[in-house]
């Protein structure tokens, strides 16, 4: 070791020295960017989890304002439906009643516009349907120009038949002679009413005096059948005297038919019942 150079090893010494110093500079230098590093990372990690939180936070609030939105959703889902089925039911039951409503009303206005011309004893047509009816046809004739052809028929005698059988057993006998008559008439547009108590009055359209007549003496033949028993008259049964008056409209007014009808259901009266008159 003498013969060393002591120098060098000073200098060794110092370079090692220097070396270290370099070294230890830069551990610190390391230690300090860790340092700055770690602060950096620990201050970025507090930011990353704070903000990990208030996103965690927010997406906490966020569930639970949807759940919230949901629940209020469904429940209205739920009212809607069941204020539709409430609705349904409640428009289910206005249409019901409405329709029983009209349908009630209508069968009302019907009943009543059939009732107001309509005889309730017999449930032939009544004097005010006979008139419309008459006004009606005769307007119709004097525009097609055609015949138009009425019939008044009046009971024989049923002053004397109410007489004996008394005013309910009339009533019936007037049912019969309504059902009776009926089955005379074989056109749609005839029309049967029952003028007066025990008057009724056939209006034929397009129909002339020579099929007026032929109607009016097969309600004859038919009342000769059916025979109903009627003591009290010369001819035994229930029988018609029939007026007959037929007409193509002219310039006159349908009054004119009634008044011929009267006329001459008068003459068949004057000229012993049970007859047929169909000229002056
Ligand atoms: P004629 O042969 O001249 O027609 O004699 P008639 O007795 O039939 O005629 P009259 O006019 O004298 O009498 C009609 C009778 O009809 C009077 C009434 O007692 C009866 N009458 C009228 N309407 C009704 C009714 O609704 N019911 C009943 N039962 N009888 C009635
Ligand atoms: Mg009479
Ligand atoms: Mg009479």
């Amino acid at each position: 070791m003498a013969g060393k150079d002591p120098y060098v090893k000073v200098l060794d010494i110092e370079q090692t020295l220097a070396e270290l110093n370099h070294t230890v500079d830069q551990l610190r230098q390391e230690r300090d960017d860790l340092e700055i590093a770690l602060t950096t990372a620990v201050e970025h990690g507090d930011a990353i989890e704070s903000q990990l939180e208030m996103a965690n936070r927010q997406l906490h609030r966020e569930i639970q304002e949807r759940r919230a939105i949901e629940k209020q959703l469904r429940d209205l889902v739920a009212t809607i439906s069941q204020k539709s089925r409430d609705l349904e039911v409640v428009l289910q039951t206005i249409t019901e009643h409405s329709d029983q409503m009209d349908l009630h009303w209508l069968g009302r206005y019907i009943e009543s516009e059939n009732t107001a011309r309509q005889d309730p004893l017999t449930g032939l047509a009544n004097r005010r349907l006979l008139d419309e009816s008459v006004a009606h046809e005769w307007a119709r004739a004097r525009r097609q120009r055609q015949w138009l052809s009425m019939l008044l028929c009046d009971v024989d005698y049923f002053k004397a038949y109410n007489d004996r059988h008394g005013h309910l057993g009339g009533d019936e006998c007037l049912k019969r002679i309504a059902d009776t008559l009926k089955q005379e008439l074989h056109r749609e547009s005839d029309l049967i009413a029952r003028y007066g108590g025990e008057e009724f009055v056939l209006l034929l359209p397009d129909t002339d005096s020579i099929g007026a007549l032929r109607v009016a003496e097969s309600i004859q033949r038919a009342f000769a059948l059916i025979a109903i028993p009627h003591e009290e008259s010369p001819f035994g049964y229930i029988t018609l005297s029939i007026g007959i008056s037929s007409m193509q409209p002219g310039d006159e007014c349908e009054s004119a038919l009634f008044a011929e009808v009267d006329r001459r259901l008068y003459k068949a009266k004057q000229q012993g019942r049970n007859l047929i008159v169909a000229n002056d």
